[in-house]
């Protein structure tokens, strides 16, 4: 790809007469409207987290769910998947979770539910009609275990991602599909949060929603228009911080070097200033960086492991940095099904990468070309059986998007018309279909000769 040393023709002035064909050629709006994908269920959170001193984690949460479909609901399904890393659900980790429920209460009643694998299932004695609202309850008390990885323990700190019922979408039915392991197989649409935490005096807290550094031992915390609400308990830990675009950035680590804790928080300021100016405004007031568990994005907070985990290389920690700070705007503001269309974030975000660090993605061009079986990019996880998604969800999404922009415009072109996609549907859900619709009218491109050979077609054309 054509990426690297692209900064120079930024500083190139174009003649009065070349800017004019660019502003004559630059699409208006009104010649195209955006077409979200509706999400189907609304839902406001209200949690109280509590934590002792041994571990044991006591939740109780309460969500208002409205009906935003045009069906009338006859039950709730949930995700719950915490419940996967349980003795029964993960037999083979070390120290699994425990879950006890005390209770699940629909509109202040009482009811029966089951628990399986990942999903809370409750029939509803009455309906739930359009523009309705029902409020769930539940009490329950959680252990982590010790190798669920973004649901986990390590040494002491707890990282709780996904740690409460999260409401799916509503689509023909609950859009709740099977739990899967490689991937994100959990969709929620943007909700506001208000958690109420009570935890041990030397923890730290880290969550989506803002708080300040040190904390005090119990709080409240809001957080409107997120995905999902992260909380990460972490004992002492050193943190660097640094306001720019008035965003406080934080970098968060335990037993590292002052020097990589400085070089973090560089590299994380520069992708904000880079992702702010070029694509759009970040939409919190603060971003905190974990040096600590798998690279994973959540709104508001990315974690990104360490240099002491797995003997990482510096400049991979660092793309790592880069990588989960792009989800926030691919993931935290333009919103997509992870489980049927997990390339328009995975892709778009490793593209992005690239284009901030002005390199071709060697790793994702290396997959790529390894890759002897050719699979579409938005295929349903579950449909890639035992092929390794990666290579055809980060891997060849991010090859062919470079290659569609150096066909059309370049790095300069891509992050205008990344700019223009944020724009647009910022706060909305996309799916493959409606990306490409997009794509091909930006670019001006009438037919499908851009996705042909990656994309999967036959979704589309019932879209
Ligand atoms: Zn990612």
């Amino acid at each position: 790809m054509v990426f690297s040393q692209r900064r120079e023709k930024e500083t190139v002035k174009e003649t009065p007469q070349e800017s004019k064909i660019e502003q004559e050629e630059k699409p208006e709006e009104k010649d195209f409207t955006p077409k979200e994908i509706l999400p189907g269920s609304k839902s406001a959170y209200d949690m109280k987290l509590a934590m002792n001193s041994e571990g044991l984690f006591s939740a109780d949460v309460k969500i208002d769910i409205t009906n935003i479909s045009n069906e009338t609901w006859s039950e709730l399904k949930l995700y719950f998947i915490p419940n996967m890393f349980t003795a029964n659900n993960s037999p083979e980790i070390e120290q699994h979770s425990t879950i006890n429920i005390k209770s699940i209460r629909i509109n202040n009643k009482e009811m029966k539910y089951t628990l399986e694998k990942d999903m809370v299932h409750i029939p509803l004695e009455e309906g739930v009609t359009p523009n309705k609202s029902v409020t769930f309850q539940v009490n329950y008390q959680f252990t982590l275990p010790k190798t669920g990885e973004k649901f986990t323990e390590i040494d002491g700190n707890y990282y709780l991602a996904h740690w409460y019922p999260m409401v799916p979408t509503y689509r023909n039915g609950w859009n709740k599909q099977p739990y899967f392991a490689r991937g994100e197989s959990y969709h929620t649409t943007f909700s506001n949060f208000k958690v109420e935490y009570d935890i041990p005096e030397e923890y730290t807290i880290v969550t989506t929603g803002d708080n300040s550094f040190p904390n005090g031992k119990k709080n409240i915390i809001q957080a409107k228009d997120v995905k999902e609400f992260y909380v990460g308990l972490m004992k002492k830990p050193q943190v660097v911080q640094r306001n720019i675009k008035n965003v406080n950035v934080r970098v968060f680590g335990i037993n590292e070097s002052e020097k990589l804790l400085e070089e973090i928080l560089v590299t994380a300021t520069d992708t904000l200033t880079y992702f702010y100016d070029k694509i759009g405004p970040y939409p919190h007031n603060q971003l905190d960086i974990i040096l600590d568990g798998p690279g994973m994005e959540y709104p508001g907070v990315v974690t990104v492991g360490s240099t002491r985990s797995g003997n990482r290389e510096i400049a991979s920690v660092k793309r790592t940095v880069v990588h989960e700070i792009a989800h926030q705007w691919f993931y935290g503001l333009v919103n997509n099904d992870p489980y049927f269309h997990a390339w328009l974030d995975e892709g778009i975000t490793s593209f992005a990468t690239s284009l901030f660090l002005g390199d071709d993605g060697a790793n994702n061009v290396r997959l790529y070309n390894s890759n002897t079986e050719r699979m579409p990019s938005n295929l349903p996880l579950n449909d890639y059986g035992e092929a390794p998604t990666f290579i055809y969800i980060y891997g060849q999404s991010h090859v062919k998007l470079a290659e569609i922009f150096t066909q059309h415009g370049g790095e300069q072109k891509a992050e205008e018309f990344f700019k223009e996609y944020v724009r647009l549907y910022k706060y909305k859900e996309v799916d493959t279909a409606e990306f490409v619709r997009f794509m091909k009218y930006y670019l001006k491109v009438e037919d499908d000769s851009l996705f042909k050979d990656w994309v999967n077609y036959s979704p589309l054309s019932e879209a």
